[in-house]
């Protein structure tokens, strides 16, 4: 009932609110490092629950600042709660919603990007990978800056099961700039499909939770925030290694508004180019006429399959990078994908 889903629920001793301790505590966003505060308790709250039931789990909240959302997810329940937060000014807070939560709360100093969750949870909650979720969840408000390289660190864990998913399909309640998360979830022909939804679709199923808009943050930044539920899917869509997909999608849509075997040329050196691509879009029966944006899941699965294949033949290929940049994991560069402009074709 209502009454026991309450009496299981936290209740935090009085504080003062996060926008009373972010004057007393004098914890001025830095402009500088993307810190944008979310103040409305109503809101911090909508995250938590569209994250799914947190009640009785354990939570990681990455980027926790004054402890707005940290706050939500003690008083929905969860049984523990680690922060991750690199800016030490707000330790004090944080420290003050630690003492009030009954030993719930945990507080880790450091980089989200390079921290490692795969001690963090009692090895009781892991499940099989093809079990229902556990119950672990990740959530986070970052800056969008550190937010986009981070879920594609985070793809490239789910597809080797390592960090937080040594416990199986852990879910995970991220924010980012509106517009990130419309190409993340953009179906097939899509006008903002692009290498990020390829990416994120690929290795879990990502939706659009609902969109915040700037005002509701200090200082408000100047795009909407929307919230993403990423969960990993049993089976990527292409069962294939990180980096190859990532090498075969990132060349394909190098040239977003051309016919697909123009950047899926990218792959192979040029005196050997009309003859690859002319062989792995036949093998991989797919149109070489279609743009990227109009390429399925099960299309791009046959390319890199049929990637695959020529590079058992020649594995030296696999080395090949036309502009020399080796593949790119730390997803940095994902903010400059091109996802909403079609040109005229
Ligand atoms: N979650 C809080 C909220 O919603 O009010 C703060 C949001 S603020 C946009 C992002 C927070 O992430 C800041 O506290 C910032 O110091 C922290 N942060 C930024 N980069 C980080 C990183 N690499 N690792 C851990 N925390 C980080």
């Amino acid at each position: 009932t209502a009454k026991q889903v309450a009496a299981a629920c936290l209740r935090l001793p009085p504080l003062p609110s996060t926008s009373d301790l972010v004057k007393l505590y004098n914890l001025r966003a830095v402009k500088q490092l993307s810190q944008n505060f979310l103040m409305d308790h109503k809101l911090s709250s909508k995250i938590v629950r569209k994250s799914g039931r947190i009640r009785d789990c354990h939570v990681c909240e990455v980027g926790p600042g004054p402890g707005g959302i940290t706050r939500s997810i003690l008083e929905q329940g969860a049984a523990r709660v680690t922060v991750v937060e690199k800016d030490p000014r707000f330790l004090p807070v944080l420290e003050l919603l630690r003492d009030a939560s009954h030993g719930k709360l945990h507080i880790e100093l450091g980089d989200v990007l390079t921290y490692n969750m795969e001690k963090l949870f009692p090895p009781d909650l892991a499940l099989p990978w093809e079990d229902r979720p556990p119950r672990i969840h990740l959530i986070g408000n970052l800056p969008f800056n550190v937010a986009t390289p981070l879920i594609i660190r985070w793809l490239r864990d789910i597809s080797l099961r390592r960090n937080a998913w040594v416990n199986g399909r852990v879910r995970m309640t991220l924010t980012f700039q509106e517009e990130v998360v419309e190409r993340m979830v953009a179906p097939t022909g899509h006008a903002q499909r692009c290498r990020l939804s390829i990416m994120c679709q690929n290795w879990c199923q990502a939706t659009h939770k609902f969109t915040i808009p700037g005002r509701a943050f200090v200082p408000k930044p100047d795009v909407d925030v929307a919230i993403a539920h990423f969960v990993p899917r049993v089976e990527p869509q292409i069962p294939l290694e990180f980096w190859l997909v990532e090498k075969v999608v990132r060349c394909v849509f190098s040239f977003r508004q051309k016919y697909c075997k123009r950047g899926a040329g990218l792959l192979f050196p040029e005196d050997q180019r009309d003859e690859q691509i002319k062989k792995m879009f036949a093998v991989a029966d797919v149109n070489p006429a279609l743009r990227p944006f109009q390429l399925t899941m099960s299309e791009f699965n046959r390319l890199c399959h049929a990637y695959a294949a020529i590079l058992e033949q020649q594995p030296s290929l696999a080395k090949f990078n036309v502009r020399e940049r080796i593949v790119i994991v730390d997803g940095a560069d994902y903010d400059d994908d091109n996802g909403g402009v079609i040109e005229n074709i």
